[in-house]
């Protein structure tokens, strides 16, 4: 029986970190510049502190300085605005995160609007991902999930050129970034979302899918074409009694059907969750280079 390749993304991003972590000692030493990472969290979401936590140990660990704002729940849309244009102008910072989701009184558009786009590491200000979308545009910045899953299909040398690609699911911060740089690698794309009719049979039409859903287990090994390469975003937790947290996380594929199936996939966890704090570095590594000509 034939096994398909585990896409071992916990690696590759700590093969990303160590070569951040050189080329930030390196520039530390000849120009003396650090690259700063400000993170704005607003409101106390447990999820997300956690996210900001570990974005914070992943800056230390790489030399990166990180400074984070907290504000409260009752925040103002205008409050979490002027603390953007702070850290705009703030030279030691070369980076900003607004943490999403925002409170709900918060109009997520004007927040983004306010990064400048010089320090988009996220990659969501509307004209980094309108230049993402034009030909003959660059981007600034990537946005860090979608740059991950396509970091990982060059790392284990997957051809995307002249490939049909399927996306599923189409949010502003996976599923469309993702098909639009899998278009400008000159994959042919399709993009499945839950109101796509017989899903199944568009997927089996790719080489390379990128599921960015939410739903736990849904695409099964009958929706893969045999070889297939699958690049696993869902983080989803199901019921396990097994486990002391009463939980495991899983992703969209089923991933056993899928070893029997595809060449290579991605595991969850250990695939595409690590390289997005991995590429979140590399933008902000970016961002510093980029401000000081370097
Ligand atoms: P969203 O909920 O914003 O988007 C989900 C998308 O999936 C929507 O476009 C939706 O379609 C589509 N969808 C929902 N149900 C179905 C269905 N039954 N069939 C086909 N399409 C469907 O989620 P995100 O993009 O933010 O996240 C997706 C998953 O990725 C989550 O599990 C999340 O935890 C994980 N994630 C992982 C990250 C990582 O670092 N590994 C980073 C970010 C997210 P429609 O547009 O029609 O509603």
């Amino acid at each position: 029986e034939t096994h398909a390749n585990v896409i071992d993304g916990k690696s590759i991003a700590k093969q990303i970190r160590d070569e951040i972590t050189s080329e930030i000692s390196r520039m530390k030493d000849a120009v003396s510049v650090v690259p700063g990472l400000a993170v704005i969290l607003v409101g106390d979401r447990k999820d997300s502190a956690t996210y900001v936590r570990n974005k914070k140990k992943a800056c230390d660990a790489v030399g990166i300085n990180s400074f984070e704002v907290n504000l409260p729940d009752d925040s103002t849309e205008s409050e979490v605005v002027k603390s953007i244009l702070n850290f705009n102008k703030d030279p030691s910072v070369h980076g900003i995160l607004v943490q999403l989701p925002l409170p709900r009184h918060m109009n997520e558009e004007n927040v983004l609007n306010a990064v400048s786009i010089e320090k988009d590491v996220d990659g969501f200000h509307p004209l980094n991902i309108g230049r993402l979308a034009m030909r003959g545009r660059e981007p600034l910045f990537v946005p860090c999930t979608p740059k991950g899953c396509i970091e990982l299909l060059h790392r284990y040398g997957v051809e995307i050129k002249g490939k049909r690609a399927v996306v599923i699911g189409r949010s502003n911060i996976v599923g469309m970034p993702a098909a639009l740089l899998l278009q400008r690698e000159d994959a042919t794309v399709s993009i499945v979302h839950s109101r796509t009719k017989n899903p199944d049979e568009i997927t089996r039409q790719a080489d390379i899918i990128i599921s960015a859903v939410g739903q736990p287990n849904m695409v099964r090994g009958s929706w893969l074409k045999p070889g297939a390469v699958i690049i696993d975003v869902g983080i989803n937790p199901v019921e396990d009694t097994k486990s002391p947290r009463g939980y495991r996380l899983v992703g969209d594929v089923c991933y056993e059907e899928a070893c029997k199936i595809a060449a290579a996939v991605t595991p969850v966890p250990g695939g595409v969750g690590p390289m997005t704090i991995a590429m979140l570095l590399s933008n902000t590594l970016i961002a510093a280079k980029r401000a000081h000509s370097l």
